[in-house]
């Protein structure tokens, strides 16, 4: 069992652990020991200095596409989106269909990468690649195993392709947590892209197969307007009443935006008690509004963070977060520090749920994924303005990990990958992109 003793520390989380200087010991892949001042002696430990940095559990990304890696600095010959059904069909809809398998393998260790060097242990990915369907899931894992990373991977179905890629892309959810998941390390949902390109038969479909798994669903829902358009005048209700008709709503699903949701639709999300994730950076991108998150969390709603693809900067977006409602609501007390907690909480609860092991605070029996942060404050720090220092630390000075512990394992060091030739990676990324560009 690995053994690794972090001294001189500043430690803290956001749930009451705040030390100035103290120690941590990791047993396996769990925190086994806390304390202050000096560091005992840990016979055969590997002896971590941290030099007074700040020492945090690792953040968890509840929605991202990694699929999404090779597009930064894409030439489009059209792009004039005027809907978000536009941004849709002249972006996303075009790169996911130039995704081979190679591809997909790269941009998820391209897209791991980064979130590793963002101080995020944990990804809740939802993967489309249509022409490079059956073994997509895996290609992930590979590119994530790598690099260390936990995550939940699911395969986007949708109608939008016909039916031979609508069934492969089920088969692909179900052979993916039927033969891969692991325990600890590698989760499963059922991915489906939105109700908006999902009919009746393929959502039943997909219910009596997720269902004998004891698989949740991950979906968009109600991004944009096109969503609830399509169920009021397909089917004659709004969108989460529709998917609701299919059990989707459970607690185990994670339905990322949220946004055009009417005041019945929470309710009944508040009832139902599925995750509804934000993503406040890729809704300002994509223009499609604000989602109501303190609504929601005040109605109990469990409502978690994601980046869409948009980064992986889960700080970065938390603090968009706030800045979003602010703006929305013309209100600059919008969006409250307990607000944030309670979606950094649920964050961490989702990770605890899908990997069967205590999340988000540095004591004994939780998670060994901590994040030791490159940071000295120039005021005073506590308990109570440790999430105010790391917001603004981030976009201030650009808050780095030196270290990323993963499940007990040293996953980044002094800000690298051990063992990993990332200038080689990045240069087989450019060469793929290019090749990928010239077919979108
Ligand atoms: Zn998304």
């Amino acid at each position: 069992m690995g053994l690794i003793l972090i001294q001189n520390a500043r430690i803290a989380d956001f749930f009451g652990t705040f030390l100035d200087s103290g120690y941590v010991i990791v047993e396996g892949e769990r925190i086994a020991k806390v304390g202050e001042g000096l560091a005992p002696e840990v016979p055969g430990a590997v002896r971590l200095d941290a030099e007074g940095h700040l020492l945090t559990p690792a953040l968890v990304n509840a929605h991202a596409h990694l699929y999404s890696s090779l597009a930064r600095g894409i030439f489009l010959r059209e792009f004039s989106p005027k809907s978000f059904r536009q941004i849709l069909e002249q972006l996303w809809w075009k790169l996911d269909r130039a995704l081979d398998l190679e591809g997909v393998y790269l941009s998820a260790l391209v897209g791991g990468l980064a979130h590793l060097k963002r101080g995020v242990s944990v990804i809740f990915d939802h993967h489309a690649s249509p022409t490079a369907i059956p073994g997509s899931l895996s290609q992930i894992k590979r590119a994530l195993s790598e690099l260390g990373l936990r995550a939940d991977l699911c395969y986007e179905v949708t109608d939008r392709g016909g039916p031979e890629e609508c069934a492969l892309g089920i088969e692909e959810n179900v052979r993916f947590a039927k033969e891969e998941r692991i325990p600890g390390r590698f989760s499963a949902h059922f991915g489906l892209h939105a109700s908006f390109t999902l009919s009746d038969e393929t959502l039943a479909k997909c219910r009596a197969l997720a269902e004998p798994l004891g698989l949740g669903f991950h979906l968009h829902l109600a991004e944009g307007k096109e969503d609830p358009l399509d169920a009021l005048q397909k089917y004659g209700m709004r969108t989460a009443e529709r998917l609701d008709q299919f059990g989707i709503l459970r607690e185990e699903s994670l339905l990322a935006h949220g946004i055009n949701l009417s005041q019945a639709e929470l309710e009944l999300l508040a009832e139902r008690k599925p995750t509804v994730v934000h993503n406040p950076r890729s809704n300002m991108n994509n223009a499609v509004g604000a989602a109501q998150v303190e609504k929601m969390v005040a109605r109990g709603i469990p409502v978690a963070l994601g980046t869409d693809g948009f980064g992986c900067d889960m700080l970065g977006e938390l603090l968009s977060a706030r800045l979003l409602a602010h703006h929305a609501q013309a209100d600059p007390t919008a969006f409250s520090d307990q607000v944030s907690q309670k979606i950094l909480e649920q964050n961490y609860l989702l990770a605890q749920k899908f990997f069967s092991v205590p999340f988000g605070k540095v004591a004994p029996g939780y998670a060994a994924d901590l994040v030791l942060w490159e940071y000295f404050p120039p005021t005073p720090i506590g308990q109570a303005n440790l999430l105010s220092h790391l917001l603004f630390a981030n976009i201030t000075e650009g808050l780095r990990p030196l270290y990323v512990i993963v499940a007990g394992e040293i996953r980044l060091k002094e800000g690298k990958v051990p063992d990993l030739d990332e200038r080689d990676i990045l240069a087989k990324a450019q060469k793929k992109a290019k090749e990928l560009w010239s077919r979108v």
